[in-house]
């Protein structure tokens, strides 16, 4: 998505060879106008696939997982990462090392939020290594549910994480996928 990889050139930091920081845009400052267009480039992407719920995992998922439920008009559910005092104990859960905060976390929803007649669009903020969206597609695994696709916004391709699931026949839908970044130039590739 064009737009999408001018706003990265224009506002995205590039804090290592590694990490990217979209904070004035899409992690912490959100800019929803470029959020509803991403949106609606998932929708054309995944609309005839009876798509009747939306998988994200909290945090920097949820806002850009509340638009796309918005234009498919279904729910959203986020996956969340530690167990509070009044989540059940009926619960889906799979592990996942987080990339950015290079520690392991437990994810869950409540099983009565995900079956096995729902047909579930997996969106995150960004695929790295691939851990949020594998622990996402085990909690839809073992709730009997079925993955039409995964929606990226920003995949970092030189980590491979992509390229992995797409070999296994998962339809990934990335917006912008970078090749290459470099801290000491600032120059960003794209595929
Ligand atoms: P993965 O699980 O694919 O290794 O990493 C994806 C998760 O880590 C995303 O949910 C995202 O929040 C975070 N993440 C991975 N790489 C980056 C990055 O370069 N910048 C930011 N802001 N978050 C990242």
């Amino acid at each position: 998505m064009k737009k999408l990889e001018e706003y990265i050139k224009a506002n995205g930091q590039i804090i290592s060879d590694d990490i990217l920081k979209v904070d004035n845009f899409l992690n912490q400052l959100v800019d929803v106008n470029l959020l509803s267009e991403m949106a609606h480039t998932w929708y054309e992407e995944f609309k005839n696939q009876g798509v009747n719920k939306i998988l994200t995992i909290e945090a920097s998922g949820i806002a850009i997982a509340t638009m796309v439920a918005s234009v498919f008009k279904v729910p959203l559910l986020f996956a969340k990462k530690s167990k509070t005092t009044n989540m059940s104990n009926n619960l889906y859960q799979a592990k996942v090392f987080s990339f950015t905060h290079q520690k392991e976390n437990v994810i869950a929803v409540d099983k009565s939020y995900l079956t096995k007649d729902d047909k579930v669009l997996i969106i995150d903020d960004f695929l790295a290594n691939g851990q949020a969206v594998l622990g996402l597609m085990e909690l839809a695994r073992q709730a009997g549910a079925n993955v039409i696709g995964v929606g990226i916004a920003i995949e970092k391709g030189f980590q491979k994480a992509g390229d992995m699931l797409r070999s296994k026949g998962f339809n990934i839908k990335s917006l912008a996928i970078i090749d290459k970044m470099d801290p000491s130039s600032k120059e960003i590739i794209f595929r």
